[in-house]
């Protein structure tokens, strides 16, 4: 299977705007933001979507939400933030590796588009 472009951007074949990195995930900034703050936070391992998360899979699923909290406080985003994941078509995720968006700096209303 050919690599993903997050794939990528862990391998550092391609460049992105890295904003923290550990032994289980990284996170960047979003090429296209929808918010003032828009990072991607990715697994290292590769998991195409939600539904491929396996048992195995959740201590660095949940891995995520910490490295959130972490990124969240270091960047002092003290007025909230939106954690987001697209799974499949009809939620419109475009890259088939498992990311949280990381929005913050704006409000934002309810429900999302
Ligand atoms: P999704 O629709 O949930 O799959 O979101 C994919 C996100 O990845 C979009 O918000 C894109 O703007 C973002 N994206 C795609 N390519 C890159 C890249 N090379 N660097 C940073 N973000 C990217």
């Amino acid at each position: 299977m050919s690599k993903t472009i997050f794939q990528h951007i862990i391998d550092r074949e391609i460049p992105a705007k890295i904003v923290y990195e550990d032994d289980q995930c990284i996170a960047f900034e979003d090429i296209h933001p929808a918010a003032p703050t828009h990072l991607i936070v990715i697994p290292k391992k590769a998991i195409p979507t939600v539904n491929d998360v396996e048992p195995a899979d959740e201590p660095a699923i949940g891995h995520l939400l910490g490295a959130i909290r972490t990124i969240a406080k270091q960047l002092g985003l003290d007025g909230g933030y939106r954690v987001v994941i697209n799974c499949g078509p009809d939620a419109g995720q475009e890259v088939m590796h498992v990311h949280l968006h990381l929005l913050a700096g704006r409000k934002f209303t309810w429900p999302p588009g």
